[in-house]
């Protein structure tokens, strides 16, 4: 049997839809949740997440602008614009897109912005929050794969969850976030030996390393769960993500596709936070 597909884009929109009532309360309160995208130079990837930003905003009844530096600005002028968001009271979440140019530290970026307004979820007192598993700004793509997994009512406590990939802003912030809610947890990376033996003692597989199709039916267990984040551009031009699908889907119990899986959510966690960067922590 095949295992049934989680489909991101439609869980995206129920909670899309639900988010615009939600907006529509606060502004009856006289607040209108405002997110500030900043956006160095113009690589087209970026412009064109950016803009999927700013849309999804704007259709959630969000009010949102973007930014745009050149290439070329410093890292004194970029923080110096983080800093008047930051004491802008109009505005409500920041996000810098990244990466950035290699002339601009990331981390003091990220550093730079009001934790209060990091819809992001990427500095360093929020991570920290969420590890204690304090209230606070979960990071979007992590925070999207936890949603779809209770959305579609999978049991996480008493589960072992194997995470393959342990980058700051997916890997490692997933792995907390299941064992927050009790799974049992394994980080797997490129320096991991015997890969397979891990992935196939998973009943959750999340798999974020950014390559093809790197894991496919006879790497999981039968009826496991599997999350794709991959995003991988084919040579015809198409999304595919780092599980193969067609394969996968024969052994699994759920899995999520490429597109319209973990991708659609991620924009709608940034949205969740910005309202609640709005309404204030504790609020949703
Ligand atoms: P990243 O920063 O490049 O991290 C990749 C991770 O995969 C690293 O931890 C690396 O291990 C590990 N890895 C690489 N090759 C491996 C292998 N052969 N076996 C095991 N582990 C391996 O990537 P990322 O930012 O986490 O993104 C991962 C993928 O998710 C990309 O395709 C990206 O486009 C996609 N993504 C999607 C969304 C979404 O909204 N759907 C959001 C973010 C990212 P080391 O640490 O040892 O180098």
């Amino acid at each position: 049997m095949l295992g049934e597909i989680i489909d991101g884009k439609e869980i995206a929109q129920e909670i899309r839809a639900e988010m615009k009532s939600e907006v529509q309360k606060l502004k009856q309160q006289g607040s209108i949740p405002h997110l500030t995208v900043v956006l160095i130079g113009d690589d087209p990837a970026s412009m064109s997440y950016v803009r999927g930003k700013k849309k999804a905003s704007e259709e959630t009844g969000i009010s949102s602008e973007i930014i745009y530096l050149p290439q070329t600005v410093s890292e004194k002028e970029l923080l110096q614009t983080i800093d008047k968001l930051n004491k802008d009271h109009h505005v409500h979440g920041i996000l810098v897109q990244l990466p950035l140019p290699d002339h601009i530290d990331e981390q003091r970026v990220i550093e730079a912005i009001e934790p209060s307004k990091d819809v992001d979820g990427f500095h360093p007192i929020n991570i920290g929050k969420m590890m204690t598993g304090e209230d606070t700004f979960l990071p979007c793509t992590p925070y999207g794969i936890i949603t779809l997994l209770k959305r579609k009512n999978i049991t996480i406590e008493g589960k072992h969850a194997v995470i393959v990939g342990r980058s700051n802003i997916v890997g490692k912030p997933v792995g907390q976030l299941l064992l927050n809610e009790n799974a049992t947890v394994t980080y797997c990376h490129s320096r991991t030996i015997g890969l397979t033996s891990y992935t196939q003692s998973a009943d959750i597989l999340v798999v974020a390393i950014g390559r093809e199709h790197a894991i496919s039916k006879e790497d999981i267990k039968p009826g496991a769960v599997v999350i794709d984040v991959g995003i991988n551009r084919m040579e015809n031009g198409k999304l595919t993500g780092d599980v193969d699908f067609a394969e996968t889907q024969k052994k699994a119990s759920y899995i999520t596709p490429v597109p319209r899986g973990v991708g659609p959510m991620t924009i709608t966690m940034l949205l969740k936070n910005t309202i609640k960067a709005c309404a204030g922590l504790d609020h949703i």
